[in-house]
């Protein structure tokens, strides 16, 4: 099966032929269509030539859109789940859960506004502030949660009067090019622009002189590109980055309640995910229980192909990310003790099993970098100061969280944790009206609530003298 872009209103057959590959499989299982230099420009020429019109649109025309962008993902949602899991891996559980959360975002965002503020009111005359669109978006997409990611840069941006140029993840392209197959039958041509490229083109996107903001979600290393190719023109950014999320289990919480649910909120999408939890770190008082409730739960997760509805536990989504991953666990093996998984079989397949790394020096790669993948390090501490100071001690900032029995002293150690976003008694967990983003190098920008619907508009002041 071949999978075109959108440019201009056009499916459109691409320059070149991308193999997709099944990670549970590793076989090609689809093509996409791949752009190069001269149709990414044709892609942003036709989203500058629609922005006029489109962001003259009232904004009630925009929502009806919007919103039946999502019902469009509501509709194809089982064909979406399917093809999300054939490309992504993650279990079709997650995959529909994805689907669904994607629809949501189209729904949320067309329920929201940006409207003229009265900043000042006299007989001398007023100061308004409006927000207005800002012109072309480029949204760029990691393949962790393809069609999550593309719904939460795509409905904001549409919903003010921006039109946008999508590029997916190279490995993971077909869920946002059957997105694009539905947007052509409802916005109008120019509108929506999805392309496809193979690493090759998102620097030419980014520093494309007609782009005016780029959304961009993936790894701080690239994130870096990003910010200085969008320097070329001082476009708006927003850097959705790496994360290496540190939670901390103090010694009043249960062993019992919080192991299963830590677990959950480190292994879910085989630890692809920026927000999961990364690094554990656990008082010596409840180490030895901690790490035997974990690794009970390890032993029950099913690993394997994402369709077989009993798999808990999907492939890694691509061979480098493979690689990377045993890497890791190869240098966690000889700088801590492997209590759980480990070892990575030679079937076909990205496979790593769930697992727990015991008594793990701090200066191991799996504790410094962000392993996004399904490798838990879990760190000991006796003194708790000296755990916010290991916690904080890293050049990420993306989330954290706390797990106590005592939700008070729980929010006291959550408020020192350098990050965007903080949790107690849980993780992960981020909602369409609350605005979330990344400290220190894990972000630039929010994304979601309306702090993150603005982000896509230019705030524009009026004097206006009576
Ligand atoms: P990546 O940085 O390799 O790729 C992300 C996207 O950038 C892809 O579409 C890629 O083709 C494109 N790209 C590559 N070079 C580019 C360049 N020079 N200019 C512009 N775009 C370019 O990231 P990945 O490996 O796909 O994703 C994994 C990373 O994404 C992890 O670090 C993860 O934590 C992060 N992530 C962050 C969030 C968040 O919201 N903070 C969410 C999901 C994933």
């Amino acid at each position: 099966m071949h999978y075109q872009s959108l440019i201009n209103g056009v499916l459109n057959d691409g320059v070149l032929k991308l193999d997709v590959v099944n990670p549970a499989t590793e076989q090609v299982f689809a093509t996409a269509a791949r752009a190069d230099e001269a149709l990414l420009n044709e892609a942003v020429a036709a989203a500058k030539n629609a922005f006029p019109a489109w962001s003259r649109t009232s904004a009630d025309d925009r929502r009806a859109k919007v919103l039946a962008l999502g019902q469009a993902i509501e509709q194809n949602a089982d064909e979406f789940a399917r093809l999300l899991t054939m490309e992504q891996g993650k279990p079709i559980t997650l995959a529909r859960q994805e689907v669904a959360w994607a629809a949501g975002m189209f729904k949320f965002f067309a329920s929201m506004s940006v409207s003229d503020v009265v900043l000042k009111e006299s007989s001398r005359g007023r100061v308004i502030q409006q927000h207005k669109p800002l012109g072309v978006v480029a949204a760029i997409a990691a393949w962790n949660y393809p069609l999550h990611i593309l719904s939460m840069k795509l409905a904001p941006a549409l919903m003010v009067g921006n039109t946008v140029v999508a590029k997916p993840a190279p490995t993971t392209p077909l869920s946002a090019l059957l997105f694009a197959k539905l947007a052509a039958q409802i916005v109008p041509p120019g509108v929506i622009n999805v392309i496809v490229d193979n690493n090759d083109l998102g620097e030419v996107l980014t520093n494309h002189p007609d782009v005016a903001k780029v959304a961009f979600t993936g790894s701080t290393a690239t994130g870096k590109k990003v910010m200085s190719s969008a320097a070329s023109s001082l476009k708006r950014i927003t850097l959705e980055l790496g994360g290496n999320d540190a939670a901390i289990v103090l010694d009043d919480a249960d062993p019992k309640v919080v192991a299963p649910k830590i677990f959950r909120l480190a292994f879910t999408n085989s630890g692809q995910i920026c927000l999961a939890i990364k690094r554990l770190y656990v008082p010596s008082s409840l180490y030895d229980a901690i790490c035997d409730e974990l690794v009970k739960e390890a032993e029950k997760t099913v690993i394997g192909d994402g369709l077989d509805d009993k798999t808990t536990l999907g492939p890694v989504q691509n061979r480098q990310q493979f690689e990377r991953v045993k890497a890791l666990l190869a240098d966690a093996k000889a700088n801590g003790r492997v209590i759980a998984g480990g070892d990575v079989g030679e079937g076909k397949g990205y496979f790593i099993p769930a697992s727990l790394v015991r008594d793990i020096s701090d200066s191991a790669r799996l504790v410094r970098e962000e392993q996004f993948g399904p490798v838990l390090p879990i760190l000991r501490y006796d003194d708790l100061d000296d755990a916010v100071r290991r916690a904080n001690d890293s050049e990420f900032g993306l989330g954290g969280s706390v797990w106590t029995a005592n939700p008070a002293r729980g929010f006291e150690v959550a408020a020192r944790l350098e990050v965007g976003t903080a949790w107690v008694n849980n993780h992960i967990d981020v909602r369409a009206d609350v605005p979330f983003g990344g400290a220190k190098q894990s972000g630039v920008g929010v994304e979601l609530g309306q702090d993150g619907l603005e982000e896509y508009t230019q705030a524009t002041v009026i004097y206006a003298t009576a």
